[in-house]
């Protein structure tokens, strides 16, 4: 058994819908006070409501300001901060040739920038906790795949490992951890935004052949916050229902 995380506070940004949503509620699930953040407050509110989140704050995270304003309504309203899972993202897809400098400044702004000042906002609080855990929820795309149409988001994917190795080396002696999760496909409302012959296409090429569901990242992201798991740091847990290991269609049998 590990070590009950009940009472540790808790913010996951992009906790609206998804696999934010999912991770709020396996962490509120398991007895923590979680904050959700994201822009769209119809969704906020119901989110918090049937996760059992203690609230929301409306922030974007491309925004210094809104990351500062999150941590602090993390101090004001729950009293400080053990656990952020810095999971808000975004995947529009086009290809290489199509991308323009919006998309590329929306993409990495949003994904990578974004979880750049969504962790530096909350230093001094996981400081102050002396268990921090930091996680942030990457992909398989950029560290691991490719997918034509995802050269911007595999980068900015890809980018956030660059962005935890270092952290981890900086916050080790904080006692805070930085670690990832890399999901495969999970079906979120996101991913059901792509069309049903995209998921299709997923879905054949999984061993486990089913999508993975948001509470399989939620208890991922779980694990990565209990004591238990304090001395595991910089690291990446791939989720993805064996998705990376076939080496052609015919190998998924
Ligand atoms: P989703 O269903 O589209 O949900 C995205 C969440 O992020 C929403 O809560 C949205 O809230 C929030 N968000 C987007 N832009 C934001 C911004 N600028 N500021 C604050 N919040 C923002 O997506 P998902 O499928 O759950 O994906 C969540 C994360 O998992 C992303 O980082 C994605 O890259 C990663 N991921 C997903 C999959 C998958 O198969 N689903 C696979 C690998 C990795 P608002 O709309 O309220 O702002």
């Amino acid at each position: 058994m590990f070590t009950s995380i009940a009472g540790r506070a808790v913010v996951v940004t992009g906790g609206t819908r998804g696999i934010g949503k999912g991770i709020a509620a396996v962490f509120a699930g398991a007895g923590a006070r979680v904050l959700i953040t994201g822009r769209d407050e119809a969704a906020a509110k119901a989110a918090a409501s049937e996760t059992g989140a203690a609230g929301y704050v409306l922030a974007d995270v491309a925004r210094k300001a809104d990351c500062q304003a999150v941590a602090a309504a993390a101090a004001e309203r729950l009293g400080g901060l053990d656990v952020l899972c810095a999971n808000a993202g975004i995947f529009p897809d086009a290809r290489l040739a199509d991308l323009t400098e919006d998309d590329i400044d929306q993409v990495l702004g949003t994904n990578l920038k974004g979880t750049i000042l969504t962790v530096q906002a909350c230093l001094p609080l996981l400081k102050a906790s002396g268990h921090g855990r930091v996680i942030l929820i990457s992909s398989i795309t950029g560290p691991v795949t490719g997918y034509p149409g995802w050269t911007h988001y595999g980068a900015s994917k890809a980018g956030q490992l660059g962005f935890m190795r270092t952290a981890a080396i900086e916050l080790a002696r904080d006692g805070i951890t930085v670690n990832a999760v890399l999901p495969g496909n999970i079906a979120t409302e996101g991913l059901a935004g792509l069309g049903e012959n995209y998921v299709n296409g997923m879905t054949a090429a999984i061993p486990m052949r089913r999508l993975g569901t948001v509470e399989e990242i939620g208890h991922a992201a779980l694990f990565l916050a209990t004591d238990e798991a304090g001395y595991i740091t910089g690291q990446t847990i791939v989720v993805d229902g064996g998705q990376v290991l076939p080496e052609s269609p015919e190998a998924v049998g």
